[in-house]
């Protein structure tokens, strides 16, 4: 047995426990011990009776008494029951259909018991979580608890793992050494024995601790070469005169801010460097990044150089290229539109507006002096790599525009990449956008409101998790219809019902991008009063005229997610609403969106977002691909500054990493799970 031994080699493992494994990715004794513990069960802590919560999970030690088994009057079903005795008190706890544990519970003695504590008369433990005799608290005080799937508890996984552990002297810790002694990390070996068996919560914090740093050093190693590569590159110097951004921003109706200018000016001051400029500007929905992109755009065309502008849809190409136009033909510049449906004329043009046909099909550019990516947040390598090889060589500047509000802590994981300027405040006027949390009891109150203003000839979106309604797999699973989320088809049917005065449209990722563009033109031209879809209306595009959306299921969404939804609204002059309807009961749900009645700051949703969901949905919101950090907390901004001096350092003396070569190994493997995606 070594670590590249498959997991069907161990015993008690059948085909569907095979699959349920492969499910959780696990092939390998290696991928086991890589596998890591959600959370910790503490068994060391017995908690008094009188300090127990209802509802709340506890671990209690004492010895079991009365122990009898009782038919239930209807329901024939067949329980044990007993009373436990604690050092403070007593407690009856009850299980159901085990009928094996009247005698094992007889024998146990001293026990400790972990279960929900919940009511009917008196106090009590329901169907307990762990029943172990007390004696388990010398040798394993603290129980992991894994991620679970169909068909495999995180019991059996733990049984699995224990036996992969005594392959740990194999593994090969690529962190060197003096860096663990500075940062106070144990080895790869200690770690990997903590976090799965941990003798007490302080090894299992010390083993995270150690993990997570190791993620976020690979992190950092490969934010900092990819850098150096991008860097060595020679970029193109620009000239500017501050005469051509002038005149330009003469002809707009309102004056920029102080962020605009600031970032504008951080922007431009890359550009006359002769290295490749690779800046993201971060700026919330509606806080003008367009302008700012625009003094770009002016600058490298007065150098003579082309500009593409990349977005990431149809739809939002041709409202960028018509907007951009306007305010550009007055000082010469010449647009062209490229996508898959048109494709304009890039020679002669200066400032190419497409999608990412202009990577993916041959587009050749004589001189390309600056990309500008909006809402797109994956650009990688080979993509560079594709656009400047059709560009006479030329290695372009690079300017991304996100409204995915950026961390602090993210921020500086991928400062080593890229250079971040930031938004901060909006332009002034903005109407904000009004928004309110609707339970299922006061739907009726809200479509009223809805039909008076559709009647206005105001327009709404509906936004829905799901597009077709699933089939029910198993029957019992009704008895849990708490994850039934409302589809497309579902909703359109009953809005159709509701509003049967108005004309209503759905749109989802799976139809074609010519039938949703055509949709979408639709709805601009106030031809469809309501429209329900799924996501794909997330990004960018502007109905002045849409002044409500209705968010169903919305504790489905991520807050930054919803953030962005609300952004599709409130574009014209009329006051706009955001509705988050929460179709069942969910109190931690309903908890956390009330922060998007109370603030509008997209940076605070997101670090909010960051604490109670993990990175997790904020990564899927950016698409990039830290997607794998599994014990890294983006929280932990010393950790990560840590990470970030250290591989700082490492990568200065040996930058190709020939002096270790297992750094090396790891870094290829995420580089590979990266370019996977
Ligand atoms: P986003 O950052 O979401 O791309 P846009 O660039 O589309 O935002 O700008 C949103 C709206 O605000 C546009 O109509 C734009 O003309 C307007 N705008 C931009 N900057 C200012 C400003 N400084 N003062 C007033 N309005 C502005
Ligand atoms: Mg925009």
């Amino acid at each position: 047995m070594n670590l590249q031994s498959p997991v069907k080699g161990l015993p008690l493992i059948g085909e569907s426990r095979e699959r349920a494994l492969l499910k959780l990715g696990l092939k390998t004794l290696k991928d086991l011990l890589y596998f890591y513990p959600r959370r910790y069960i503490d068994l060391s802590m017995p908690a008094p009776i009188t300090k127990l919560k209802l509802g709340e999970k506890a671990v209690l030690k004492g010895k079991l008494a009365n122990i009898k088994a009782v038919r239930s009057p209807r329901k024939r079903m067949y329980i044990v029951e007993a009373d436990l005795y604690t050092a403070d008190g007593q407690i009856s706890c009850i299980w159901f259909n085990q009928p094996y544990l009247l005698r094992q519970l007889k024998v146990l003695g001293e026990v400790v018991i972990y279960g929900y504590i919940s009511v009917s008369n008196h106090k009590r433990v329901m169907q307990p979580i762990l029943t172990l005799p007390a004696k388990i608290l010398s040798v394993k005080p603290i129980i992991p608890v894994y991620p679970e799937t169909q068909g495999i508890t995180s019991k059996i996984i733990e049984g699995l793992i224990v036996r992969s552990l005594s392959l740990t002297e194999e593994v090969l810790d690529p962190i060197p050494k003096d860096i663990l002694e500075r940062s106070n990390l144990v080895d790869l070996q200690t770690a990997l024995k903590w976090v799965h068996a941990p003798k007490s919560l302080e090894e299992a914090r010390t083993a995270k601790r150690r993990l997570a740093f190791q993620e976020l050093f690979i992190l950092a190693l490969h934010a900092h070469t990819a850098r150096t590569e991008w860097e060595s590159e020679a970029g193109i110097k620009m000239a500017f005169d501050p005469k051509w951004v002038q005149d330009f921003l003469k002809t707009l109706s309102f004056k920029i801010t102080q962020g605009q200018r600031q970032s504008a000016w951080e922007i431009i001051k890359d550009m006359r460097e002769n290295k490749p400029m690779h800046r993201l500007l971060n700026g919330d929905v509606g806080s003008g990044k367009t302008v700012v992109a625009a003094m770009a755009a002016i600058t490298a065309i007065k150098n003579n150089y082309q500009v593409a502008l990349m977005a990431p849809t149809q739809i939002l190409a041709e409202q960028h290229a018509e907007r951009l136009q306007n305010v550009l033909q007055p000082f010469g510049i010449n647009v062209e539109i490229y996508t898959g449906y048109k494709k304009g004329k890039i020679e002669g043009a200066h400032l190419i507006v497409g999608t990412h046909a202009l990577i993916s099909d041959a587009a050749h550019f004589q001189n390309l002096g600056l990309i500008i990516i909006d809402e797109q947040h994956r650009f990688g390598v080979r993509q560079r790599q594709a656009l400047k090889d059709k560009n006479n060589g030329l290695s372009p500047h690079l300017l991304s525009l996100t409204a995915t509000p950026i961390p602090r802590t993210l921020a500086l994981a991928v400062a080593g990449e890229l250079d971040i300027s930031v938004l901060k405040d909006k332009p002034p006027g903005l109407v904000s956008v009004k928004t309110k949390l609707v339970q299922t009891e006061e739907r009726p109150k809200m479509e009223e409101f809805v039909q008076k203003h559709l009647s206005k000839g105001e327009q709404a979106f509906v936004v829905v998790p799901t597009i077709e309604k699933k089939e029910v797999e198993e029957d019992n699973s009704r008895l849990f219809d708490i994850n039934e989320k409302k589809s497309v088809d579902e909703e359109y049917e009953r809005l159709i019902k509701v509003f049967p005065e108005f004309k209503i449209e759905k749109m989802h990722g799976k139809m074609k991008a010519r039938d949703k563009l055509e949709i979408m033109a639709r709805f601009q031209k106030g031809e469809i009063d309501l429209l329900v879809s799924t996501s794909v209306i997330e990004v960018g595009v502007d109905i002045q005229n849409a002044t409500m959306i209705l968010i169903e299921d919305a504790d489905m969404f991520g807050l930054a997610q919803l953030h962005q939804f609300r952004g599709r609204v409130g574009r014209g002059q009329a006051q706009a609403y955001c509705f988050l309807f929460i179709n069942h009961f969910n109190p931690d749900g309903f908890k956390r969106l009330k922060l998007m009645e109370e603030t509008d700051d997209g940076f605070k949703l997101a670090e909010e977002d960051l604490h109670t969901r993990g990175p997790g949905q904020l990564f899927g919101v950016m698409q990039s691909g830290y997607g794998d950090l599994q014990m890294a907390s983006l929280t932990d901004v010393d950790l990560m500054q840590t990470a970030r001096d250290e591989a700082v350092k490492l990568i200065k003396v040996d930058p190709a990493l020939n002096l270790h070569p297992l750094l090396k190994d790891r870094m290829m493997e995420f580089e590979r799970t990266e370019h996977l995606e």
